[in-house]
């Protein structure tokens, strides 16, 4: 969330209109951009001088079964929507990333895990069908059964555009997790806890201080979760205000504010300070504790602040995620933690999950865990971040581990040729010249990797 560029911006209403589009693109030899609710971190969602076509208006639900669990929307529903539409007959969406606000088709050109993804996978796996549109013209639905589903889930919006798409919702029996904190000290103890968990846990999810050193290094706070049954067939907690974030924090700061405290700490020595204080309060007050927790309030946790992003300006931030086989997983992020430290580079925020392989062409996904880790920019400090992101790749690349395109600012072609392999990259390039032959869907991810 560093990248900008200027484009010509488009917001369809209808198939139709997507087909004008690209016929426009054609005749003055632009290309297009995809785009959806522009949540993706780097710069897969802008394109220089292209025609962006965002597809937010695109937002209706055909139809709703709740005696199946399917949804039929268009692609521009965000998780918002299908939560908001579903909840109240006992349904959740299977998969939700850490905001409610991507759209359906955004998540799955980028096939969004959740902090359930060592249980039932991606977002794509939860698909009964959908329809997408070639950059040829032609409208094509893709099931499970075809090969291509599973190419243009994954394929960063540049194989064609998702206009609808049918969904299995998770039913649920309350709108409450059981949700377990624990205070692991140090790398050890985090990935216990998940091997203590993955057995049942429903959701498993880890705050890492990249502060801690020593032994105290890979010191936070884990969670695992587990659906609820409150024994109702229609849960009073099932009902939207149930669910609806509260708009002040503990009752007295209004959170329309927080993030301009936020930015007053936002530098090296207060986010030390933010840290260490969560992490105090994460052994002390908060360990080994058990609560109920709304389904929106565990799942969404930065959607608590509105405009959270404003505190890193001027110059952004980025995400930089990493997958790495679970055999390998410790000894590469206590390298990567360590190394920011001494780059005096230390990530505010790191985020460990467990995760499951997928076959989707540009899976991101291990047997393993990631690490999610924010990096403040600015104008002094990129090209040093810059280097230490392409030296913790190289860590990465040596232990068998991917990448993700939805969190990437960073990554050099050879990092993409090295982690997906000749063979995806080939199957990819003859997908690419047999369905866009005029090579009209692009981004300034793909132009800056290659693809
Ligand atoms: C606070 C926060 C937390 C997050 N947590 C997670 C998480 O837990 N797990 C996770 O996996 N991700 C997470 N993300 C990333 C986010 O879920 C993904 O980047 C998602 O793809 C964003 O969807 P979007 O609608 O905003 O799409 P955009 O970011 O606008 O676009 C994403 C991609 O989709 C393509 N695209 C857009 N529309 C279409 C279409 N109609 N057809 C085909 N391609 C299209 C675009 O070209 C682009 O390549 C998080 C992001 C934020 C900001």
């Amino acid at each position: 969330m560093r990248s900008a560029a200027d484009g010509y911006l488009f917001r369809p209403t209808s198939v139709d209109e997507i087909r004008a589009i690209l016929l426009l693109a054609k005749e003055t030899g632009r290309q297009i951009t995809l785009r959806g609710a522009g949540r993706s971190y780097g710069d897969a969602n802008i394109g220089s001088e292209t025609l962006v076509v965002d597809i937010g208006r695109m937002r209706r639900i055909l139809s709703w079964d709740p005696s199946t669990g399917h949804i039929d929307c268009e692609g521009g529903v965000t998780i918002e929507g299908l939560w908001r539409h579903t909840i109240e007959d006992g349904y959740w969406p299977p998969v939700v990333s850490g905001t409610m606000y991507p759209t359906l088709a955004g998540a799955l050109a980028m096939n969004i895990h959740g902090k359930n993804n060592f249980r039932v996978g991606t977002l794509g796996e939860q698909v009964v069908d959908m329809d997408v549109l070639f950059p040829t013209g032609e409208l094509r639905t893709l099931t499970p059964a075809d090969d291509l589903f599973y190419c243009v889930i994954s394929g960063a919006g540049l194989l064609g555009v998702i206009v609808r798409v049918k969904l299995k919702m998770k039913r649920i029996h309350s709108g409450d997790l059981r949700v377990l904190a624990t205070a692991p000290r140090n790398w050890d103890e985090q990935f216990a806890e998940f091997e203590r968990h993955e057995p049942n846990a429903d959701y498993m999810v880890s705050w890492v201080d990249c502060f801690g050193r020593g032994t105290e290094s890979g010191r936070g706070q884990f969670h695992a979760a587990w659906y609820m049954d409150d024994g109702h067939e229609f849960s009073s907690s099932f009902r939207p205000e149930h669910q609806d974030l509260p708009d002040t924090i503990m009752g007295l700061v209004p959170k329309s504010v927080v993030w301009r405290f936020l930015k007053i700490l936002n530098n090296r020595w207060g986010m030390r300070f933010i840290n260490w204080g969560k992490d105090f309060a994460s052994k002390t007050i908060g360990n080994n504790k058990v609560h109920p927790q709304s389904l929106v309030g565990f799942s969404f946790l930065l959607d608590y602040v509105p405009n959270w992003r404003n505190a890193y300006l001027p110059g952004g931030f980025i995400q930089y995620q990493t997958f790495v086989p679970k055999e390998h997983a410790k000894e590469v992020f206590a390298r990567q933690v360590a190394m920011q430290q001494e780059a005096g580079l230390e990530s505010f925020l790191g985020v460990l999950k467990r995760h499951r392989p997928d076959k989707f062409l540009f899976s991101h996904a291990v047997d393993g865990y990631s690490l999610a880790l924010d990096f403040k920019v600015t104008r002094e400090n990129w090209s040093r971040l810059e280097n230490l992101c392409h030296r913790m790749n190289d860590v990465v690349l040596a232990a068998g581990g991917r990448f993700y395109f939805a969190k990437d600012s960073t990554l050099r072609p050879s990092d993409v040729d090295a982690y997906l392999g000749g063979d995806t990259l080939s199957r990819y390039r003859r997908l690419k010249s047999e369905l866009d032959p005029d090579a009209l869907l692009t981004h300034n991810l793909a132009k800056r990797l290659g693809l």
